[in-house]
């Protein structure tokens, strides 16, 4: 049914059907969260994360944390509340936190759908393919374990180059949630993720002031004299 569905009314909307089977003819995870979700179609349920989790197990013994309902609608366009992100549904009520519901199968996920309008989503893809799916800045990979934060499941995130310009080709880079919160609005990027220049927005002077105030009375001197030079230019 869902495939039914994706044939005739998401795949021409860039939404994709995830794969049924992994090479060893089990069940992949993707497949088996969205039938769970579209279960009794259209007349779906609210399902919490336990619930999620234990249909999972059944399948995948060790499974502790389920990610594809977000997956799902975030990268793949299926539409999916969820109560974590605050989604609302027709009739404006939010889901419960932790908790999923599958709302259409004719239409796709809201936010993708503008993404895609806005022309960047696809090529999205294709660029966290080009960084190997990892954070441009700490190197961790998407799915995984966070490299240096415990307990952080590297999500991927559209990141700016520079804070002043649209976030559009050209201007992004993939970073994972951690870097990209941290540093928002400071600097400004190459596109192997390294600070290349201070970005002219108040974070980026406020981080310029705290570097400074910090540092040492010789590097005070220093710069300032260095300053002098530059802004008599
Ligand atoms: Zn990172």
């Amino acid at each position: 049914m869902v495939s039914d569905y994706h044939q005739k009314f998401l795949a021409n909307k860039g939404v994709s059907l995830p794969k049924l089977k992994n090479a060893d003819g089990t069940f992949t995870k993707d497949a088996l969260v969205l039938t769970f979700l579209a279960k009794g179609y259209p007349n779906t349920a609210v399902v919490s994360k336990q619930e999620l989790t234990n249909f999972i197990r059944a399948y995948y013994l060790d499974t502790t944390d389920v990610q594809q309902a977000r997956h799902l609608s975030m990268q793949k366009g299926w539409n999916i509340l969820s109560g974590q992100r605050g989604d609302k549904n027709a009739k404006n009520q939010q889901i419960p936190a932790g908790s999923y519901k599958l709302i259409s199968l004719e239409t796709p996920y809201d936010a993708f759908a503008l993404e895609r309008r806005a022309g960047f989503s696809g090529d999205f893809e294709k660029l966290k393919e080009k960084y190997g799916f990892r954070c441009a800045t700490c190197g961790s990979r998407e799915g995984s374990d966070h490299l240096f934060r415990k307990g952080v499941i590297v999500e991927l995130q559209k990141s700016h180059m520079n804070p002043k310009l649209p976030l559009q080709a050209g201007n992004i880079i993939p970073q994972c949630q951690v870097c990209n919160r941290g540093d928002r609005n400071r600097w400004i990027y190459d596109k192997t993720g390294r600070v290349i220049e201070i970005a002219e927005t108040q974070d980026g002077v406020r981080v310029v002031k705290t570097f400074l105030k910090n540092a040492s009375r010789k590097i005070k001197v220093e710069f300032l004299g260095f300053l002098k030079i530059l802004l008599r230019k």
